[in-house]
């Protein structure tokens, strides 16, 4: 059995914190909500988001 890469973040396309697509963020390869990305922003490195 071969496993997939991905672990636990192998759902379409969608926030990887919450799940929604509204609002989506695709910059810098993330893959946050508006609302998730201005949430954990300064925990990953980023600065605030307008
Ligand atoms: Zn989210």
């Amino acid at each position: 059995m071969a496993r997939d890469h991905g672990e636990g973040i192998g759902r379409s396309n969608g926030c990887r914190r919450c799940g929604r697509k509204r609002g989506m963020i695709r910059r810098h390869g993330l893959r946050l909500c508006r609302q998730c990305f201005r949430d954990i922003a300064p925990e990953i490195g980023f600065k605030k988001y307008s």
